[in-house]
């Protein structure tokens, strides 16, 4: 065998060493984040659950990453209660809503996937960093809209391939809205 190939099949499979090796990491940062933010999405399972016992889940799907997907049916109540959000976020849990034709701005499934990444970072503190960044934002920074501007939500509009930076004549209600949660 020429040593030219050797190395070759030396090479390919020190890459694929690795490649296992990096996703078993991330398998495990997976579970590391699933259980640190774990409370919060415990919340959330028994909120949805209830929806569930109610009719108004058309499907649940966990992800790879272990994201619960909640697709809430059309034409039920908490469906009309939510048609212009499409989808947000609590803890592990993904609440998507099927319109797409109605999807508000800024929002898309990736976008909220990204959102579970925060909250596994970020564990039990995310929605206390999010409302401070928020509040402080609404308060002090009455230049910037409160929501668009947080950066937990541009780090998911930048995941999501969406556009970060907004100007106030493309915000959601117009260039005086600053309303701090969409
Ligand atoms: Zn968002």
């Amino acid at each position: 065998m020429p040593p030219v190939r050797i190395w070759y099949l030396a090479l390919n499979k020190r890459i694929s060493y690795t490649s296992s090796m990096k996703k078993l990491l991330k398998k495990l940062l997976y579970i590391l984040g699933f259980l640190w933010c774990l409370p919060v999405s415990i919340l959330g399972w028994i909120f949805l659950g209830i929806l569930t016992l109610f009719k108004q889940i058309d499907e649940i799907k966990v992800l790879p990453n272990l994201a619960f997907v909640w697709e809430i049916k059309k034409e039920t109540w908490f469906h009309k209660l939510g048609i212009d959000w499409f989808g947000w976020v609590f803890g592990n849990n993904i609440i998507l809503y099927e319109d797409i034709d109605k999807v508000r701005k800024y929002r898309s499934f990736y976008h909220e996937l990204e959102h579970v990444m925060q909250n596994y970072c970020w564990g039990i503190f995310f929605y206390p960093a999010y409302i401070l960044e928020s509040s402080y934002l609404w308060l002090f920074k009455k230049k910037v809209h409160a929501y668009l501007f947080n950066h937990f939500e541009r780090a998911a509009r930048k995941a999501a391939g969406q556009p970060v930076e907004i100007s106030p004549s493309n915000w959601l209600d117009g260039p005086k809205d600053r309303w701090p949660w969409w």
